[in-house]
């Protein structure tokens, strides 16, 4: 029968590919957390100041990586940090 293929239509498979490139995505970026040592910050909000996208809130004078969604992955905070006190850590 003409027409009848078992391949997915180009324009199926071209949504195929941006659903699973958008997917992966938003695995990596769940994947990926920034986790603030409270022993070693001396809550100077120099981490605050350097994020390019606002990912951290203040919350009680504590940056918390709350946006992570809107994370670069730069490390620009980790890297300013004069205390050491921010790692990635992965789940
Ligand atoms: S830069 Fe480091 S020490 Fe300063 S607020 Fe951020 S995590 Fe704490
Ligand atoms: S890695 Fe970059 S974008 Fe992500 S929280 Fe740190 S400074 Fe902000």
């Amino acid at each position: 029968m003409s027409g009848d293929c078992s391949r997915p239509l180009k324009e199926d498979r071209t949504y195929f590919a941006a659903d699973y490139s958008a997917k992966l995505k938003e695995e990596t970026q769940a994947m990926r957390n920034v986790k603030i040592d409270m022993e070693k910050c001396t809550r100077c909000r120099e981490c605050i100041e350097v994020c390019p996208e606002e990912v951290f809130e203040l919350v009680d004078g504590i940056p918390v990586h709350a946006h992570k969604e809107k994370c670069l992955e730069c490390d620009l905070c980790i890297n300013i940090c004069p205390e050491d006190a921010i790692s990635v850590v992965t789940q």
